[in-house]
């Protein structure tokens, strides 16, 4: 296996990747670096493939609402139809809400779940059958530090929620499908600056978030598509149902 190209060869599809400082896109960029050829699914098509041409001309991009059952198997249909496999999929299209409990009505509770949980199992199942035929593959789901410390930086509770669901149908995938040698894991982000969050939370906020993180700053999205690199690539290789915390130490578990 050779160490400074980590994913040679291996195709990967990756969700939520054509927002421009997003973590989807930082990842598409630098799976690209590891040799993989991308794909790049996100709401608009021309995003998506404006997107995936930022980063060179042998990757892709297709329109996909996660939401949407029928159009992730399309999308993943297309992924094979161009490059005869699917290695890696991330998970990693998200929205979130800034609202409070009582705040939360159905319309806003179902969006939010739909995205951020309904949309893994929609695009995993898409992309499993495939792996299950190549008796291999790597499945990385986003979640959040949310999840794990019930909220309280920008998501609402219904997005806690959905990202608590993520750590739940990953692992539940992952025990299912290690027989097939197929691998999933989460990852669980602190507060990292992309436009889910630009405008949301002002300056004098970041720094009292910041002052409370012992790595004493807020995070980047080169820094999440590290910890997707690791368990997207075979340094993973016995990796499975296991959630890797970015969050520069924001949550230090017992
Ligand atoms: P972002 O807004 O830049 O990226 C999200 C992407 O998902 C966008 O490109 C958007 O178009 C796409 N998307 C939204 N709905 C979709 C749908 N139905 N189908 C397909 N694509 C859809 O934000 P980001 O910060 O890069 O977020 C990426 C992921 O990271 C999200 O799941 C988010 O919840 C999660 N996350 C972010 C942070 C953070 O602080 N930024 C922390 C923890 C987790």
């Amino acid at each position: 296996m050779s160490q400074s190209l980590l994913l040679d060869g291996k195709v990967a599809v990756i969700s939520g990747a054509a927002s421009p400082r997003g973590i989807g896109l930082a990842t598409a960029r630098l799976f690209a670096r590891h040799g993989a050829k991308v794909v790049i699914l996100d709401l608009d098509e021309k995003a998506a493939a404006d997107a995936a041409a930022s980063i060179g001309p042998e990757h892709r991009g297709y329109a996909c609402n996660v939401t949407d059952q029928a159009g992730c198997k399309t999308a993943a249909e297309r992924a094979v139809a161009d490059f005869g496999k699917i290695d890696i999929l991330i998970n990693n299209a998200g929205i979130t809400q800034p609202v409070k409990t009582l705040e939360i009505d159905p319309a806003s509770w179902d969006r939010i779940l739909d995205v951020n949980l309904r949309g893994v199992l929609y695009l995993s199942q898409a992309v499993i059958p495939q792996m299950k035929k190549q008796r291999s593959g790597s499945i990385a789901c986003m979640s959040s530090v949310s999840a794990q410390r019930g909220g309280g930086i920008l998501g609402g509770p219904h997005y806690s929620a959905a990202k608590a669901g993520v750590l739940g149908l990953a692992k539940a995938m992952a025990r299912e499908f290690g027989p097939d040698n197929i691998r999933v894991n989460c990852v669980t982000p602190g507060l990292i600056q992309t436009d889910i969050s630009a405008g949301k939370i002002s300056d004098e906020k970041k720094s009292e978030i910041a002052a409370g993180i012992p790595l004493n700053r807020l995070g980047n999205a080169d820094e999440v598509a590290g910890a997707y690199l690791f368990l997207a690539s075979d340094l993973s290789s016995y990796i499975t149902g296991a959630v890797i915390d970015v969050n520069g130490g924001m949550l230090i578990h017992g």
